[in-house]
């Protein structure tokens, strides 16, 4: 059967930013995201972490310390998270899975069923934002992480701006389709 996703970002949005976050000692989930995927998944979406992760390629850390922290990650929110995908690569690679590129996108639509129309990106940088417009799925940008800063900058407006993964949480599941956000006056 098909479903919905959150496609969401890991680092800002999920968890605390930190510089080529490598060490599950640095780890910080942030305190809400447990009861947001909670009431995500309870109202039918899948949870889909999409993730750059350019400090594999940089050498700061390897998949293996990576994969480390998302095991954690996992073992901390009750295995709350369907699929974790990631771009290992420089940001001039010219990879097609870097976001905004669609290449996580599609690799989690290969692995999954997913309604594409009732599906969310939510993330707290620009290329998020980009990243759901180019899918065609709602976008929320979250004010944790690089919320804040990346706001006066941004390409396109989000359909919802929210504080955190929380109240962003709350206003999806509060919401028909992304199609309604956007048309509201
Ligand atoms: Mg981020
Ligand atoms: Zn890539």
């Amino acid at each position: 059967m098909k479903k919905p996703a959150i496609f969401v970002d890991r680092d800002g949005t999920l968890i605390e930013e930190v510089n080529y976050l490598s060490r599950v000692e640095d780890l910080r989930i942030f305190p809400f995201t447990g009861a947001a995927l909670k009431l995500l998944k309870a109202n039918g979406f899948l949870i889909i972490v999409v993730t750059n992760q350019s400090g594999i390629a940089r050498e700061v850390y390897t998949e293996a310390a990576m994969q480390t922290v998302h095991d954690q990650i996992q073992a901390e929110l009750g295995g709350a998270i369907d699929g974790f995908y990631f771009c290992p690569h420089l940001p001039d690679a010219g990879c097609s899975c870097r976001k905004p590129s669609l290449g996580m996108i599609e690799a989690a639509r290969s692995d999954f069923d997913i309604e594409m129309e009732r599906s969310w990106v939510v993330g707290d940088k620009d290329l998020d934002v980009n990243l759901g417009k180019r899918a065609g799925t709602g976008t929320v940008m979250v004010m944790t992480g690089y919320g804040l800063k990346h706001k006066p900058f941004l390409e396109f407006d989000p359909d919802i701006f929210a504080e955190d993964l929380g109240q962003a949480a709350e206003q999806i599941v509060g919401t028909t389709s992304p199609a309604s956000v956007t048309l509201a006056p």
